[in-house]
């Protein structure tokens, strides 16, 4: 079975699940964008309210702007990316998903990683690195970092596109030219 054939098995699965309270108020789960085949895989927070409507991740405000870093930076978000959640149905009111229907969705994300066996895999925001590197992370101080997780898969971590939406600026320094840096130094790893 190709990777594809595998992820759409999974996504079958997935759509029937109703394990979490989420799975009440959901419109469509959100599993996935991007390529079976890609050497990054990303894992955002939770869906918010464009990606519940349209049943992709990072297609809001944020995700154009995630989008447009990524292009500025030489990649394909189409080709070069696999993006995803910690959880696959939107939170109501987008509050943080909770330990709990972390620990639910789980199974599907590692299927996720396990099936596309990326080379680089990229916290996206605070709740994502909190989910994998302990809830008393501060994102300011790890953004940037690389971490050996997953079964020994380079990780890092970069701010999410949400708060770049805040920080207009793309001086030397300013989150959004961090956001870059860590970007680009994910081609040494690939
Ligand atoms: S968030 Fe995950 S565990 Fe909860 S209903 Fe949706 S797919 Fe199932």
């Amino acid at each position: 079975m190709s990777k594809s054939e595998e992820l759409n098995r999974l996504k079958t699965k997935c759509i029937e699940c109703r394990a979490c309270e989420l799975g009440k108020t959901r419109k469509n789960i959100v599993f996935s964008d991007g390529s079976a085949d890609a050497k990054i895989l990303l894992i955002g927070e939770a869906p918010g309210a464009d990606e519940d409507a349209s049943g992709i991740p990072f297609v809001g405000r944020a995700g154009k702007l995630l989008t447009k870093l990524i292009e500025d930076c030489g990649f394909s978000r189409k080709d070069d990316f696999y993006i995803c959640n910690t959880v696959k149905c939107r939170p109501p009111e987008n509050r943080v998903p909770t330990d709990e229907e972390k620990k639910l969705c789980e199974n599907f994300l590692l299927e996720q990683i396990k099936t596309v066996n990326p080379k680089v895999i990229v916290l996206c925001g605070a709740t994502s690195a909190k989910s994998f590197l302990g809830s008393k992370i501060k994102i300011s101080q790890i953004r940037g970092k690389w971490y050996k997780l997953f079964n020994n898969i380079d990780t890092t971590v970069i701010f999410h596109p949400s708060y770049l939406l805040r920080n207009h600026s793309e001086e030397h320094g300013s989150p959004r030219w961090l956001t870059k840096q860590d970007l680009l130094k994910i081609k040494e790893f690939i």
